[in-house]
């Protein structure tokens, strides 16, 4: 774990956004000990604060290419609320989301996305791809990344760093 940030400031006031990626820290733990699947996680939360949905990666226990953290989490949502559009929900998620998620954010309406650690690779909310807030979409969402961003970065590399044997950052 680690992850000792002091930008926080004095810490009298958590940080909401950083409140609910921990959340989401800890269902990356739970898909990487209880199944062994690449640790991401995802928290989607209503406007009033209230948790609607929760996932990680399921792609190899689901043998489901589509099961990203984001999209387990907006299925949840979407049974518990009656609903495929997640008007004015959050999702905090430990990586940045994929094209494949970024578009099912806009296709759910979510209002805001906050991720931890940009992926340089497949990113596509602002690394490689911006389609969170590209103009030919009907709909935009509001975007904040890097939140817990190095602990978020610091996880998923310790990740592979175990299945290469190699020490943990
Ligand atoms: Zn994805």
């Amino acid at each position: 774990m680690g992850g000792t940030q002091p930008e926080a400031g004095t810490g009298s006031e958590v940080d909401v956004d950083e409140r609910w990626m921990r959340h989401a820290f800890d269902l990356t733990d739970h898909a990487q000990q209880a199944f062994d699947e690449i640790p991401v996680g995802a928290v989607l939360v209503g406007a009033e604060g209230q948790l609607l949905g929760e996932g990680w990666n399921r792609n190899i226990v689901d043998h489901d290419p589509a099961a990203h953290a984001e999209i387990v989490a907006m299925r949840e949502a979407g049974r518990r609320l009656g609903n495929h559009r997640l008007v004015g929900a959050t999702l905090y998620v430990s990586l940045e989301p994929c094209a494949m998620c970024a578009m099912a954010l806009v296709h759910a309406r979510v209002a805001r996305v906050v991720y931890g650690a940009a992926d340089p690779k497949t990113g596509a909310c602002g690394s490689v791809f911006d389609l969170l807030t590209d103009p030919r979409h009907n709909h935009r969402v509001d975007v904040r990344g890097g939140v817990l961003g190095e602990e978020a970065g610091r996880r998923l590399s310790n990740y592979f760093r175990v299945k290469r044997g190699r020490p943990l950052l």
